[in-house]
Parts: C-alpha cells; structure tokens; sequence
C-alpha cells in the first residue's frame, strides 16, 4: 500500500448505527458477569430493529452467535494505553489490548451467547454479559472449525475466575418457593451461576457484611461465608 493512502486511513471516521438493543436482567453494572459465557443460563433478548429483523434468515441452524455491541454506559475519561484490570489485582498495569477491559480507544465489546431460538422480533440467548439497553451493531455466527483454537493460552488470564459454592438459607429458599412457582429450578440456578463468581464490588471484601443486588425483577441478598462459600439470605421480588 503506497504511503500516503496509509495515511489517510488513519483519518476514517465512521458511524456505527445499533441494528438491536439487548434486554438483560443486569440494570446495573453490579453482579454483571465479567465475561460471556460465566453465566450459561442467564436469559437476555437480542431486540432486533425491524428494518434489520429479515436478516436474521438463516441462523436457526446456528447455536451460537457473536455480539458486537457499544460499551455505551461506560463513564467518560481519558482512555489510556495502559489499563488495570481486575485479574492482576487491580493495581499491576497491562496494556488495554492485551485486557478486554471496558476502556479501550473505539468503546466496542464483542461477546459469544448461545442462541436458544430465533424470534419475529429479535434472539433470545443465554451466557450473555451485558447491561439492559446495550446497543448491538452486528451480529455474526460462531464457525466452529475457525473461531476456537485448542491450543490456545493466555498468560495474563490462564484460567476462569474462581468459583465460589452458593447455598441458599432455608428462609430464602422459601421465599424463592413462594414467589416462582414452576420456574424456582431456574430462577435459582440463574442467580447462583451470578453470585457464584463473587459479585461484590472489587474493594469490598467484607466477611461479616450482606450484600444486596437487583436482577431482573428480583431482590438478592447473600454474604460471604468462610472456605469460598456464598449464603444467599433473602429474596424477593421488587
Ligand atoms: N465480553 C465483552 C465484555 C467483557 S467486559 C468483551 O470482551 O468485549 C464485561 C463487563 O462489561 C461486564 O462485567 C459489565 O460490567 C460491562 N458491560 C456490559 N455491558 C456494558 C455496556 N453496555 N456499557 C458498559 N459496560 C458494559
């Protein structure tokens, strides 16, 4: 490529108009996976925009698809080069391309769902990690024989975050039984996968404290027992 069209494309600006908006139970960033797939029964619903819904043909033979959405409720500030993610601490500094954190120069997020079926109006989908309201700009199949790599390795993040054993009080067992009906199997399975990953904010670490988080209609309280374990002690509906 000759240099002076090199450096123009530097210079392109383009705009990213949402083809879909997604409507998960995380209205906050509280207690919101940190990557897809850590949640695999966590519903969300892909709200494709009419005049793009035709181009969902086809992918009823597809299990899974990628998100490509807009970090749009990042809060505003300086993106810099170099970021802190949670893995390393919280105080070590990375590089942000070697991170998949949410401050990066172009506020894009990619996430891999599983597609459980494909609707007039949109995709319903688990494993997903993102915010009630998220702007979708594209979607596009899994291919199997070329986006998995089995030999693949990461260094800053060899393996998933540990996972913490939830329990549930007898008191908001009872209440889930109250409440849910036919679905307390998965209501409770959905909010243990959350909790399991230890939902609290990154610099609480509180043992006596609870902890509180709405998702979807739903009210959690849990803390944090000794051994890695989680207690949820009440719920309800908001
Ligand atoms: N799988 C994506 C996102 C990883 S970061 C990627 O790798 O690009 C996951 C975190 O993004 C979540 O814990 C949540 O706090 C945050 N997040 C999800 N949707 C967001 C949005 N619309 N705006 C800002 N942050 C969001």
């Amino acid at each position: 490529m000759c240099g002076r069209l090199r450096s123009r494309l530097w210079s392109i600006v383009i705009t990213l108009s949402p083809i879909a908006v997604v409507e998960s139970p995380f209205a906050g960033k509280f207690a919101v996976p940190r990557q897809s797939g850590l949640a695999p029964s966590i519903e969300s619903f892909v709200r494709v925009d009419a005049a793009w819904t035709d181009g969902l043909t086809g992918l009823e033979g597809v299990s899974h698809v990628w998100l490509l959405f807009l970090f749009h409720a990042v809060p505003p500030g300086r993106v810099s080069t170099r970021v802190r993610p949670p893995r390393l601490g919280g105080n070590a500094r990375t590089g942000v391309f070697s991170t998949r954190s949410t401050h990066r120069p172009n506020p894009l997020g990619l996430s891999l769902v599983q597609l459980v079926s494909v609707e007039a109006d949109g995709l319903r989908v688990t494993g997903g990690d993102l915010l009630d309201g998220t702007p979708i700009v594209d979607i596009k199949p899994y291919l199997p024989w070329s986006d998995s790599a089995p030999d693949a390795h990461n260094a800053l993040a060899p393996e998933p975050p540990e996972q913490l054993v939830v329990e549930w009080s007898v008191k908001a067992q009872a209440a889930l039984e109250a409440a849910c009906g036919d679905d307390v199997a998965s209501v409770r399975q959905q909010l243990s996968e959350v909790l399991a990953f230890d939902a609290r904010p990154a610099y609480h670490a509180d043992a006596s404290r609870h902890y509180a988080v709405e998702i979807a209609q739903w009210h959690v309280q849990w803390r944090h027992l000794a051994n890695g374990v989680v207690e949820v002690v009440a719920f309800s509906e908001r």
